[in-house]
């Protein structure tokens, strides 16, 4: 079980993204998946070459659209395990209608936002999770708008599964990773990812010095909705750790009828060539 492959990251030395794929190649061999029963689709970003760099089915998608491609996969082939990755900005501004409406549907993927606060890839723009005042060049007065909180989000929007980490921290990581693809449901796990070329606000220190992590209150239940809610507003969303968790929920393509008995990748489709011209031609 080697997720690992032969491409080089061209990540930029110290991005928080090495330790992304590290715990997701960790996570896949501890939970015993074969190579071939792993599928990653990214958006597009730094983060978005995350697919490429893994011994898995990878799909590098387009911008913002991630989730869309993930859940169709998962659809057509329930006995994948699927994550879906990319950027705060691909999740949190242009894909975020996909990633409200996923969380609400339910379904069986495993989401992982490597959230650095700033686009990369394009060379330092205010994204979605930069901070009020922060200055970029599409900001050089300091951003006017308040950050988006993903925890919050996700929380509001039905989750039943909600985690946080840092790429610093890889044990955590690959734990709350384990634990999201194990999950019968969506599951969310925001990192604090950081972009050491373009981000010199958000730093490695900075996140050390502003987390708080959930080891440090045992009596925590992340079973508790309310409870959860309330903790991410008083920590100003700089929880690590598994926030929330509701086991009770079945997963959407587990409830789809007629997707429960057989995925659909393997059933056995009969059409004729005539029926199939017919079929396409109600959609043109
Ligand atoms: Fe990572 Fe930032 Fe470099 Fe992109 S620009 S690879 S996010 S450090």
């Amino acid at each position: 079980k080697d997720f690992r492959n032969n491409v080089k990251p061209n990540w930029c030395p110290g991005c928080g993204d090495f330790s992304v794929q590290a715990a997701i190649q960790r996570a896949s061999a501890n939970i015993g998946l074969e190579p071939e029963q792993l599928a990653i689709v990214s958006g597009i970003g730094c983060s978005g070459r995350i697919s490429g760099y893994i011994n898995a089915y990878g799909f590098h998608s387009i911008h913002g659209r991630s989730l869309p491609i993930a859940q169709g996969l998962k659809m057509a082939n329930r006995d994948l395990a699927v994550i879906a990755s990319g950027g705060d900005g691909d999740g949190f501004a242009i894909g975020m209608g996909h990633t409200v409406h996923a969380i609400r549907r339910n379904i069986n993927i495993t989401y992982i936002v490597m959230d650095n606060q700033i686009y990369g890839l394009t060379k330092g723009q205010t994204s979605p999770r930069s901070a009020e005042g922060f200055k970029t060049k599409s900001t050089p007065q300091g951003s006017i708008e308040s950050a988006l909180s993903p925890l919050e989000m996700a929380l509001a929007a039905g989750a039943t599964f909600v985690a946080q980490s840092f790429s610093s921290n890889l044990k955590q990581l690959t734990t709350l990773i384990e634990e999201g693809m194990k999950h019968e449901g969506f599951s969310l796990i925001n990192v604090f990812s950081p972009c050491v070329t373009f981000n010199k606000i958000n730093t490695y220190d900075w996140f050390k010095e502003n987390i708080i992590d959930l080891e440090e209150t045992p009596e925590y239940d992340p079973s508790n909705r309310v409870a959860a809610m309330t903790k991410i507003m008083e920590t100003n969303s700089m929880l690590t750790g598994l926030i929330y968790q509701d086991k009770s929920r079945r997963s959407y393509e587990n409830l789809v009828h007629g997707f429960k008995e057989q995925p659909l990748a393997t059933q056995d489709i009969k059409i004729t060539s005539e029926e199939f011209d017919k079929l396409v031609a109600e959609f043109k």
